[in-house]
């Protein structure tokens, strides 16, 4: 049987390892590649045996080779918490400025379709309260998010310009926060981390008075929202996330509820430009792509738990030591 082949960059990371899940699921046959800075091969290590699915070890950022036809491209690869950018920012500018530039270079080659990982981080510090499509945003460039914001606006950039100069077909989706198994206990974000806190029985990190807001999107409603919006024919960026708003504060009491955990919420400083309120307006993805999330945090979190309580001692209480090179 022959399978359309689809590659998705970023493929052992959190949202590419799902991905991999659902096309091999529907049918493809997938080449996944990832340079494994942020990645683990431990999200993809399932699906190796499996004779429609690949792995390249390679960085997007150098150029991109692959042999046969490719039908879709997703480009995913990028680190995407603060702390991993604001210790590689570099990589994390050239992945997604030289790597979509390889990725588009590809995908005209190919005649493939291609779906870039954009996010609400191009809205920066929103002053348009819930962020829609037309909203330009208020970013700092020369801030700590500046390195991944700026970049991944330069990745919406020149994803229009070769729609508009080859032709080529584009799609741009705009993620919001997303939660879900396989996300990395170590790297900043606010729910590995108050998880991992509740569960080593620490006390939780809230940043600042817990007061900016946040809306959490579960996994597989964003999967549903992406594989929608790349068989669409909309070329200009959607925003997928779940428009549900909490703030960190009520977040981390709910973690505590859930883990049954009894330490408290301590405040620490509040990070620079750390965005005061996010919400999607999700007008668009319901309008164009009949697309809304389906599960609701107290579900989602659930299922997200008992991922964390899954893991082995040792992880859980493993500070991590990745080799950024
Ligand atoms: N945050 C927190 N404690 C933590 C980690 C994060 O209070 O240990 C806050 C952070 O300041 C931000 C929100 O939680 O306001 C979401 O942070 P995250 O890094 O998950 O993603 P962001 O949406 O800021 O990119």
């Amino acid at each position: 049987m022959t399978r359309e082949r689809v590659l998705i960059t970023g493929a052992a990371g959190f949202l590419g390892s799902h991905l991999c899940d659902k096309f091999v699921k529907e049918g493809y046959h997938v080449i996944a590649m990832d340079n494994l800075v942020t990645g683990d091969m431990r999200n993809i290590e399932h699906l190796m045996k499996l004779e429609q699915f690949e792995f390249y070890h390679h960085d997007v950022s150098k150029y991109v080779h692959v042999p046969g036809e490719i039908k879709y491209i997703l480009h995913f690869a990028s680190p995407a918490s603060p702390i991993d950018y604001l210790k590689i920012p570099i990589q994390t500018l050239k992945v997604s400025s030289l790597g979509t530039h390889n990725i588009l270079g590809l995908a005209k080659a190919k005649k493939a379709r291609v779906l870039v990982a954009s996010t609400s981080e191009v809205y920066g510090d929103p002053v348009v309260h819930p962020q829609t499509e037309d909203y330009w945003g208020n970013v700092n460039p020369v801030g700590p998010r500046g390195c991944y914001d700026e970049a991944k606006r330069f990745m919406e950039a020149i994803t229009m310009a070769y729609h508009n100069v080859h032709g080529l077909e584009t799609r741009i989706i705009r993620i919001f926060n997303t939660y879900g198994p396989r996300m990395r206990l170590n790297d900043g974000r606010v729910l590995p981390a108050f998880i991992g806190q509740a569960l080593r029985g620490e006390d939780l990190t809230m940043f600042g008075d817990g007061s900016q807001t946040r809306s959490f999107c579960y996994v597989a409603d964003l999967v549903d929202g992406i594989y929608k919006l790349l068989l669409s024919d909309h070329h200009l960026p959607v925003n997928i996330g779940n428009p549900s708003e909490i703030t960190i504060k009520e977040f981390g009491e709910e973690i505590l509820k859930l883990t049954g955990a009894n330490q408290k919420l301590i405040s620490l400083p509040l990070p620079a430009d750390d965005p005061k309120q996010r919400k999607p307006d999700i007008t668009k993805a319901k309008a164009l792509l009949g697309w809304e999330p389906k599960v609701n945090r107290a579900e989602g979190l659930k299922i997200t738990f008992e991922y964390f309580k899954s893991l082995s001692k040792e992880e859980l209480f493993k500070t991590e030591h990745r080799q950024f090179s």
